[in-house]
């Protein structure tokens, strides 16, 4: 079975965590503070980051670093996992959902426009599957509006939108490092941000502290230890490579699949392709399986119930686009470790599928 997702997780990482455990010291200290100078670099342009211990925990931090909290709305996609509206909620704001672009995934901009209500603090969109949210369109608004932005970059580390990398636009980003994402460290987030909000978010993953037993504010401990930390480091030098063969892999499936639609990509747009995902008209469950069962396929549905119908949340909202969306979408394996022949047998097995109409 072709695996839908396949962490690479070798020798090197493995050496790594070695390493620090043989120093004793694996707490937050001097891996944690390489990896974020290191992730910086290599993923935002020199921007400034902060660890923390998961990607739900950067964007709580960003969302009370950057003020929200009760009374406050934040737009967000419904289309997206549930990290996304949850870590709004748990600040005691509300979000508030709003449909996505058919073509993108991503938050539609003129829906963004239209959910705008006196209490909107801000906007997060989600870099979907990889492929960037139309940054100039949603920053446009926001200016406007004087909204704040908040990109949820889970799933696109180094995506790019007309030329500037994704978590280089909003007041904060985060990036998610969970095992299936495109590098991981075990578990694990980072946020992006700079200045005084770059500072709370440091204050708030530490008790409230920069100096020990002089807490400033009420925090939480969501650091990132050292031992997650030199993992990562290892996973940052290979995420270019890794990269560049998605893209290879998506090159492939785009020339080769037959009657499904193929993601598009936006003009400007870099995707990264977290996830290969295509539209199957009709029966989508019925195909998913025929290409598990028939041809040893392995595939995934991300998200099979958009969030404001989830029980969480039990809303009833008018989101044609993200049903839509829920019902069709079909994400076929693009990670790293395909060979050639994963990827012919995955043509054979969708368009064997497409034209049986199953
Ligand atoms: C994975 C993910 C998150 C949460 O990241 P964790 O590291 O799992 O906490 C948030 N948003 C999206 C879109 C994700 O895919």
């Amino acid at each position: 079975m072709i695996p839908a997702a396949k962490p690479l997780i070798g020798e090197e990482e493995r050496a790594a965590v070695d390493r620090v455990l043989q120093t004793g010291k694996v707490a937050q200290g001097p891996e944690v503070a390489a990896f974020e100078a290191e992730f910086g670099e290599a993923v935002v342009s020199g921007r400034n980051c902060v660890a923390v211990n998961s990607g739900t925990s950067g964007q709580h931090l960003g969302l009370l670093a950057a003020g929200v909290g009760p009374g406050d709305e934040v737009i967000v996609p419904s289309f997206t996992f549930a990290a996304t509206a949850n870590s709004v909620a748990i600040t005691g704001a509300t979000p508030v959902f709003a449909d996505i672009d058919p073509a993108s995934f991503c938050l539609d901009p003129a829906a963004v426009e239209a959910a705008i209500t006196p209490r909107t603090k801000g906007v997060m969109p989600v870099h979907l599957y990889g492929h960037p949210a139309d940054m100039t369109r949603l920053g446009e608004i926001a200016d406007k509006s004087g909204l704040q932005v908040y990109e949820d970059a889970a799933q696109a580390h180094a995506a790019e939108w007309q030329g500037r990398r994704v978590g280089t636009f909003g007041t904060w980003a985060m990036f998610s490092l969970y095992p299936t994402k495109n590098m991981t460290s075990i578990e694990g987030g980072m946020v992006a941000c700079d200045g005084e909000v770059a500072r709370k978010v440091r204050l708030l993953r530490n008790q409230g502290m920069e100096k020990q037993y002089q807490n400033e504010v009420v925090g939480l401990n969501n650091r990132m230890s050292d031992v997650h930390a030199a993992v990562g480091r290892v996973q940052l030098t290979k995420l270019a490579g890794w990269t560049a063969k998605r893209q290879e892999n998506a090159a492939f499936l785009d020339a080769n699949l037959e009657g499904v639609v193929t993601p598009p990509v936006a003009d400007g747009a870099v995707h990264v392709y977290h996830q290969y995902t295509i539209r199957v008209p009709g029966d989508r469950d019925r195909f998913q399986k025929a290409l598990a069962e028939e041809y040893a396929v392995g595939s995934g549905v991300y998200y099979p119930i958009p969030n404001h119908r989830l029980p969480s949340f039990g809303l009833t909202l008018d989101l044609p686009e993200t049903e839509r969306a829920a019902r069709e979408v079909l994400s076929l394996p693009v990670h790293p470790s395909l060979t050639q022949a994963d990827l012919e047998q995955i043509v054979t097995a969708v368009n064997a599928c497409a034209k049986a109409g199953s």
